[in-house]
């Protein structure tokens, strides 16, 4: 049943390993335990673990002496060391002897806690898994990084100049770069981060982790100026390029839920909620954007101003459940009709406007006295629903400075079509008053 990470146990009393072995089992380790400190060196030796957690005292040795040989041995591995002492050593004290956390054995329960927060803290947030674009012209480098980095869960595709990993970061989406600084070809590490940087709003985000082999400040702060988010010196420690590109990647996985969860937000707010149909403000958006970034010179755009008759008796006689059924019928049959690039909107109670581009006054009204036609016999709930339609067409000669009246002007061809007779489609003009 192979666990994944291994913890080291040092504990004289009975008690506390066997609630030791128990809990780190839990929290998805395999538990060793050395029973003496030679067998611990052996162990540490040997390697694979990712925390030792020892009592104060051990045989008689104290784990300030002892830990000089764990970080001899293991030198990255943190070390929790657990103590009964009333008076436990200075956190700081601890620290500066290379111990990571000081827990003190209070009840086995808030023991239990402590040790997991230490776990999450230090351990499963430095576990990620993304997609690195590495750029590194050095065949050994190359080899050994990109293998640790494989160790790790990520999914690692390699370049050697800059140039072809530019290419490469335009074509696929990455989680991470990791980029050499001195590189074949033309351009540098430096100006890689430069030229992603100025890349559209979601590429230029990708963190870049640079390795450098200057360890000066000058050069340290012309990479944090160019763009690059971190850095590390060659030769380069495993552990810490672990750590970094963890940090990294998980910033960078946070700040894309919290734009997935903006765009959603978004979403919600430009949409009825009950048909699906934009609201008055989605359909503003929409409307203002395409006639400053759509609309094709001299093209016509028509609005169908589309009003239930005598919906208050369906409320009424049905209720209001019913009514709001009927709502979503006929708001998705109006989705539904409409071409890609038109726009369907709920104005508000049983009021729909949809908007179609490259559409002239003929056109205009086939498509309406399709749609009254339809709407009859679409019968949601069972029931009869009929729709007046009031149209007018913006002429391709007249600019977006005419939307707001186009609007009254539709609906104004609406009231003439109710006081008609209803369920019908009247046109009326922008000119015309
Ligand atoms: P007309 O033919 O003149 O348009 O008559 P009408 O009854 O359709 O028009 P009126 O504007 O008098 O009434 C609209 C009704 O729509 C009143 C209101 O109860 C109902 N309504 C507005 N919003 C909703 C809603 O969200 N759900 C439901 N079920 N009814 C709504
Ligand atoms: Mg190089
Ligand atoms: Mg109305
Ligand atoms: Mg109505």
């Amino acid at each position: 049943m192979g666990y994944r990470v291994k913890v080291l146990l040092l504990e004289n009393s009975r008690l506390y390993l066997v609630f030791l072995t128990r809990l780190f089992k839990e929290l998805g380790f395999e538990p060793v335990t050395a029973d003496d400190l030679p067998s611990a060196r052996r162990y540490l030796a040997d390697g694979g673990f990712s925390l030792v957690c020892m009592n104060m005292y051990l045989r008689g040795c104290s784990a300030f002496e002892f830990v000089r040989d764990i970080r001899a041995l293991a030198k990255h591995v943190p070390v929790l060391m657990l103590t009964a002492n009333k008076a436990p050593p200075k956190r700081s004290q601890a620290m500066s002897a290379g111990i990571t956390e000081v827990i003190y054995k209070s009840s086995i329960p808030e023991m239990a806690d402590r040790i997991g927060d230490f776990v999450r803290k230090h351990l499963k947030t430095h576990q990620a898994e993304g997609r690195i674009l590495y750029v590194e012209d050095s065949k050994t480098e190359t080899a050994v990084i990109s293998k640790f980095l494989k160790s790790m869960g990520m999914e690692v595709d390699h370049h050697n100049t800059a140039e072809a990993a530019l290419e490469q970061f335009i074509a696929a989406d990455y989680d991470l770069v990791i980029s050499d600084l001195l590189l074949k070809g033309e351009k540098s590490g430096l100006s890689l981060v430069e030229s992603i940087r100025h890349l559209n709003e979601q590429k230029a985000r990708i963190p870049v982790l640079t390795v450098t082999s200057y360890d000066d400040v000058a050069r340290r702060i012309e990479l944090l100026r160019a763009g690059t988010n971190d850095y590390i010196v060659k030769p380069v420690v495993k552990e810490e390029l672990k750590l970094r590109v963890t940090n990294l990647i998980t910033n960078k996985k946070l700040v894309d839920r919290v734009i997935e969860q903006q765009a959603q937000l978004y979403e919600l707010a430009i949409t009825d909620q009950l048909t699906g149909c934009h609201n008055r403000r989605g359909f503003r958006e929409f409307a203002d954007k395409f006639f400053s970034d759509v609309r094709a010179e001299g093209q016509p755009v028509s609005l169908l101003m589309i009003d239930l008759d005598h919906f208050k008796l369906i409320n009424d006689n049905h209720g209001h459940d019913v009514g709001d059924k009927v709502l979503y019928a006929v708001g998705t049959y109006l989705n539904d009709v409409c071409r890609q690039g038109d726009a369907v909107c709920r104005l508000g109670g049983e009021e729909f406007i949809v908007m179609l581009t490259d559409c002239d006054r003929a056109r205009a009204m086939r498509v309406a006295k399709r749609m009254r036609k339809q709407v009859e016999a679409l019968n949601p709930e069972e029931l009869t629903v009929t729709a007046s339609i009031g149209v007018t067409t913006i002429p391709g000669e007249l600019d977006s400075a005419n939307f707001e009246l186009a609007m009254s002007v539709a609906d104004q061809a609406v009231y003439r079509a109710k006081n008609r007779g209803r369920n019908r489609v009247s046109f009326k003009s922008l000119g015309s008053r």
